[in-house]
């Protein structure tokens, strides 16, 4: 097992997600005028593991795999960041993801740098054994990489708290004893926090609601398109439904679901979970993610993956307030374009920093061996985004700058100041 620490990552011909995540960097490093040194530091990842790993599927043929860790940046504390099962992840993607999760524990103060894992499968395609096994040996590939004190893991696109479970089992087995701080977003009863699971989808709800009232609208009657029905966008859509907006359409990989009066997020759940996606659900129009970018709402969510709100797509969009559920979702070509018309973007690292923030009071508790009820954890969450929320929203405000260079610039800020504080070693 061998860490790489290529202080120049093979950039030459960057991933979408990469381009995009070094193109917000470089703005937030103009801005703030960061030293060359500072600037290069914080450009590369620090760590990246890439792997192969064989697993004997059902039909008893072996299936070798790929999987990554990469820890963007340790200053500010333990990595931290999901894992993601993905047929088109890549060590690109992973290098984007775990920068942003560096900006977005800085911007929410959390005590944790960023990283982020993944595995290159479709886990749809995957009984729940063969799940089960490629989950156990990438966990098994990452010990000692990953700990309570060193690197964090937690659920992402095609992960969940099942997941976690089996990292957690892996990594304590190995250990002789449990170790339920190595993962957050695990099951309440193996040590997961209350509200872990809807936190991601709840901080959405109240980023929008939040930009919403400085807009002088509010989320109680508002008009949402929601793309993703996952962890995220579920969630997302079942809490602003139950704070008055009213859902007209949602998507996932598959189709979507529409109808203007207003669709049940329940109902839609329950189809998904019998059908294994939202097209069909009763009492709905079929629609398709082009029409759903485009469709006449209020606030678009974006809750699927990055690089879906591209220049060729931008135009269409009509919504007022676009909430980045998704990491990266919006290009930074269309979000140029989307400035130019006055649609407000809640940026990625402040929209969807619900889940790290919980998963933060999850690993707090982990260490504590004390639970929080769910009314402190909800309270806690408001007041963190809140917080982070009205930064954002000032600095936009008095500096005249969009709100994802400000949310940026407060955290790289932050992620420099620790740098240097810490001084270079030796
Ligand atoms: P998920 O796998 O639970 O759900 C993803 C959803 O997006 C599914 O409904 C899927 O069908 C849909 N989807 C996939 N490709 C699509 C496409 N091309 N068009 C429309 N829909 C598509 O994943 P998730 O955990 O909800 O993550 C979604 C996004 O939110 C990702 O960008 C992830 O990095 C980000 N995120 C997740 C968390 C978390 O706590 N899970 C936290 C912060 C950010």
């Amino acid at each position: 097992m061998t860490i790489a620490t290529d202080p120049k990552p093979a950039m030459a011909r960057p991933a979408a997600a990469l381009d995009s995540a070094l193109a917000q960097f470089d703005r937030a490093a103009d801005y703030l005028e960061l030293d060359p040194g500072t600037r290069a530091i914080l450009r590369a990842p620090k760590r990246e593991l890439t792997f192969r790993f064989p697993v004997k599927m059902d039909d008893g043929h072996v299936e070798v795999l790929t999987g990554y860790r990469v820890q963007h940046n340790l200053s500010r504390g333990p990595a931290k960041g999901g894992i993601r099962f993905h047929p088109a992840t890549d060590l690109d993607d992973v290098r984007a993801l775990a920068m942003w999760m560096t900006w977005k524990c800085a911007l929410v103060n959390v005590p944790f740098g960023g990283a982020k894992g993944g595995v290159t499968v479709d886990p749809s395609t995957l009984s729940k054994r063969e799940l089960e096994a490629v989950t156990r040996r990438f966990a098994a590939e990452l010990q000692g990489i990953i700990g309570p004190d060193a690197d964090i893991p937690a659920p992402d696109v095609g992960t969940n708290a099942q997941t976690m479970a089996w990292i957690m089992d892996t990594i304590s087995m190995h250990a002789g004893y449990t170790v339920p701080g190595v993962v957050t977003g695990k099951p309440v009863v193996l040590g997961g926090s209350a509200g872990r699971a809807d936190a991601t989808g709840l901080g959405v709800a109240l980023t929008a609601e939040r930009a919403l009232q400085r807009l002088r609208a509010r989320l109680d009657g508002a008009r949402v398109a929601v793309q993703g029905f996952g962890n995220v966008g579920e969630a997302a859509a079942r809490l602003m439904h139950e704070r008055g907006a009213t859902i007209v359409a949602v998507t996932d990989v598959y189709g979507g679901a529409a109808n203007p009066r207003g669709l049940d997020p329940a109902a839609l759940k329950a189809h998904l979970d019998a059908t294994g996606s939202v097209q069909g659900a009763p009492d709905t129009e079929p629609i398709g993610n082009a029409a759903l970018i485009g469709a006449d709402c209020d606030v678009l969510v974006l809750a699927a993956l990055e690089g879906q709100v591209t220049a060729e797509n931008a135009g269409s969009i009509r919504a007022r307030v676009i909430a980045e559920g998704a990491n990266g979702p919006v290009t930074p070509e269309a979000d140029t374009m989307l400035r130019e018309r006055g649609i407000v973007s809640v940026p990625d690292i402040l929209c969807n920093a619900g889940g790290v923030v919980v998963s933060y009071f999850e690993w707090v508790q982990n260490r504590q061996s004390y639970s929080w009820p769910a009314a402190v954890v909800a309270t806690r969450l408001g007041d963190v985004l809140g917080t982070a929320f009205d930064e954002v929203w000032d600095l936009h405000a008095e500096r005249g700058i969009d709100l994802r260079l400000a949310a940026h610039t407060i955290a790289v800020a932050r992620v420099a100041e620790a740098q240097k504080l810490r001084g270079l070693y030796p």
